[in-house]
């Protein structure tokens, strides 16, 4: 390690909060799936900042847009008009089918903004009485980092000493549709839920559970939200993973790849009157709806459908899923995925899977490790099969090593 890396890791242990356990390497540098550090030494970025950079990094279309933008006006507030949000709710609506759009910055922020806006539905249209809305979520969920988001995360990492928590909230097993039918009541204003749970180490749900779930939902006038912050905007190989469900949400989040990595733009679509309950100063955000973020995300979007990374993402997943399942390894216990959104779960004695990570990295491959055992494994949509290929004999090297 040369002595700047070592400046780099040794400044930020010593003026940063420790909320975080980085891989020992120091970016500087992204073009679509690769990424440099410092020495220029190049990876393979198998994570895509959690799915913030679907299309790539810095994609040249998206920093044109964004650079344009940032010459004309950035913020406005949302006291008077910009000449960009109109065009951005007109193509994401377009985009995804929804009637009403609400902008917001940060993933959590849009997680937040939906729990506000699904209770004031109950209030105001629903008839439940003030104070008593209940909304169901899922165990081992990820919906962001906010109080009120980790006040109903069953993760005691995420919890434990931030409390006290906000009430309001009932947590079922996920992948149970009768779980969830017990659980609701004539309180009950909302199921929460990941299409595909990513952070708990990308869980698929079997398979017709969704189905199920849209039939209790509007069965018993509960609104479905589903957060898709990760699954969306291309990740598991449609626009949206509730297309593989074939239903559709009541409410829909958005995040990450909205503005292809270039500027946190997150937002919350809904189909009925959910976002029309909202009045004027009843809720906002400073930089919520900013031209800059606007010109980013309509980028972001049309670069994701024009250069075809949709379909991109469900080609190379399939091959790159097919392509772990060949790796005969010991040391793996299951390899899932939908479109690029996979996981190689190890075995509890292959030993953790951070290990596994370390090494990937002197193979060129940047991954990061969930929940002790599992690797996840996410590149942006746009990587060719021959980087797949190459991918994988990186990763058949390593897998058929044992770090217990
Ligand atoms: C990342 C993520 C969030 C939170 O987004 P932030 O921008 O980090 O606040 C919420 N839900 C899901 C499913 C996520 O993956």
């Amino acid at each position: 390690m040369s002595a700047s890396v070592i400046d780099f890791l040794a400044t930020e242990a010593r003026f940063g909060a420790h909320n975080y356990d980085p891989i020992g390497v120091v970016l500087s540098r992204g073009e679509g799936v690769w990424v440099w550090d410092t020495e220029g030494n190049r990876y393979l970025d198998c994570l895509s900042a959690y799915s913030a950079v679907n299309q790539g990094h810095c994609h040249p279309k998206i920093l044109a847009a964004m650079v344009e933008q940032a010459h004309r006006l950035t913020l406005t507030s949302r006291a008077f008009h910009n000449d960009q949000l109109a065009l951005f709710y007109q193509e994401i609506a377009a985009l995804t089918g929804s009637h009403k759009v609400l902008p917001m910055n940060s993933g959590a922020e849009a997680v937040e903004s939906a729990i506000k806006s699904v209770r004031k539905w109950g209030y105001e249209v629903k008839g439940v009485p003030d104070g008593h809305a209940e909304i169901i979520v899922c165990a081992d969920n990820f919906h962001g980092r906010t109080l009120g988001i980790v006040g109903f995360s069953t993760d005691p990492e995420s919890r434990t000493h931030f409390g006290p928590f906000a009430p309001g909230f009932k947590i079922i097993p996920f992948g149970d549709a009768a779980a969830l039918e017990q659980a609701i009541t004539p309180n009950t204003v909302a199921f929460l839920v990941e299409p595909i749970q990513g952070e708990a180490g990308v869980i698929i749900p079997p398979a017709g559970y969704f189905t199920e779930v849209r039939e209790l939902c509007t069965a018993n006038n509960v609104m479905l939200v589903l957060d898709e912050i990760q699954t969306g905007l291309g990740r598991t190989g449609k626009l949206l993973a509730e297309q593989h469900e074939g239903i559709e949400a009541d409410v829909t989040l958005l995040g990450k790849a909205l503005s292809g990595g270039f500027y946190p733009v997150s937002a919350v679509l809904s189909n009925n009157d959910v976002l029309g309950t909202l009045r004027p100063g009843q809720h906002g955000s400073t930089f919520g709806g900013n031209p800059l973020a606007c010109a980013v995300a309509r980028a972001a979007m049309r670069v994701l459908v024009e250069e075809g990374m949709i379909e991109n993402a469900a080609t190379q997943g399939a091959r790159f899923l097919e392509g772990l399942k060949d790796i005969r390894a010991n040391t793996i216990r299951e390899v899932r995925g939908r479109g690029l959104m996979l996981a190689v779960e190890l075995h509890p004695e292959a030993g953790r899977a951070r290990r596994y990570c370390e090494a990937l990295q002197g193979k060129g491959i940047l991954a990061k490790d969930t929940h002790e055992h599992t690797i996840r494994i996410a590149p942006p949509l746009v990587i060719t099969s021959e980087q797949v290929d190459w991918a994988l004999e990186q990763f058949a090297a390593i897998l058929t090593q044992d770090f217990s």
